[in-house]
């Protein structure tokens, strides 16, 4: 779509040329939802794809994934078959409602900023406990928690001028077993309800998300305990209520979603303990 109200695009090689922000400018990653509807509200793109941001890569102790990274490549990407938690990135970027246009395009920085409820990538990078790099205009950078960067639907912590520029993820955090699940009445409809479970030998961390309007973690000390409470923490969630699903329907999906993990857990430990 043409943004009507757009004064200026800039291509920028390195982020020391953006010297000043206003409120009615934007970042352009793959411009995916940016070009999907009417942008009143910006008048100038700034575009991160000269950046020249590494992708995907292995440093100090985790993988390091680029804000300007394009979601395909992490299903292109030649992983370590004992980093596990892999399966969560092709899932999530599977469960991304869209064509393989958008899947092309679309950038991890663009659908973690987006913060949509349905927000895809979210939920896992706060399952395996990622950490996000943060930039600011003034040339500092700072750590934010993938749990405390979405705040609700469309709402993140970032302030005037700040950019995702990387999300790191400890390598020993890869080897968790995860699960995704995601629920919508059609497959190319929306999410209802995502749930995104990481096991590992200490504890259960279970991500509730779509259903909710930012996602939200709980831990447990193993699968039974997590089953065993799942009516009484869904109970005290705020679940949303629109013309698309009722907060009780979403309430009861998610509570499918996550007894549907708890036996997929438990039938491959069968089938690995033989
Ligand atoms: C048909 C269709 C279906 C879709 N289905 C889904 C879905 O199921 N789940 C889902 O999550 N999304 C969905 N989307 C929305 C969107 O396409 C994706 O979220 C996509 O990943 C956004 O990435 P992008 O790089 O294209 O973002 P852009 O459109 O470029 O930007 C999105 C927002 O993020 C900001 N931004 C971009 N990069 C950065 C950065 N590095 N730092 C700070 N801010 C930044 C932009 O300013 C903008 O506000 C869908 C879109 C379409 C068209």
């Amino acid at each position: 779509m043409d943004l009507l109200n757009l004064d200026s695009y800039l291509l920028p090689d390195n982020i020391k040329c953006i010297t000043h922000w206003g409120d009615d400018w934007a970042w352009l990653g793959g411009g995916t939802w940016l070009f999907s509807e009417a942008q009143p509200q910006v008048k100038v793109l700034v575009d991160t794809q000269n950046f020249g941001w590494s992708e995907i890569e292995v440093t100090q102790g985790y993988l390091v994934i680029g804000a300007s990274c394009p979601l395909v490549k992490l299903l292109d990407y030649p992983w370590l078959q004992e980093w596990r938690a892999v399966t969560g990135f092709k899932a999530a970027v599977s469960a991304l409602a869209a064509s393989l246009k958008v899947i092309n395009m679309a950038t991890v920085g663009g659908n973690i900023c987006l913060a949509l409820s349905v927000g895809t990538l979210a939920p896992l990078m706060v399952a395996l406990d990622a950490i996000y790099e943060v930039w600011n205009l003034q040339g500092e950078s700072f750590p934010v928690a993938a749990k405390d960067f979405q705040l609700g639907s469309r709402r993140t912590v970032l302030k005037s001028g700040e950019i995702l520029r990387r999300v790191l993820i400890p390598l020993s955090h890869l080897q968790w077993a995860v699960n995704y699940q995601r629920f919508s009445l059609a497959s190319t409809d929306s999410a209802l309800a995502i749930v995104v479970t990481v096991m590992n030998h200490q504890q259960v961390r279970c991500v509730i998300a779509a259903s909710v309007p930012a996602p939200r973690l709980f831990e447990f000390a193993d699968l039974t305990t997590m089953q065993s409470q799942v009516s009484h923490f869904l109970a005290d969630e705020f679940f949303i209520d629109d013309a698309m699903a009722s907060a009780n329907y979403r309430r009861e999906m998610t509570a499918v979603l996550i007894h549907k993990t708890v036996n997929l857990f438990r039938a491959q430990t069968q089938r690995v303990n033989g």
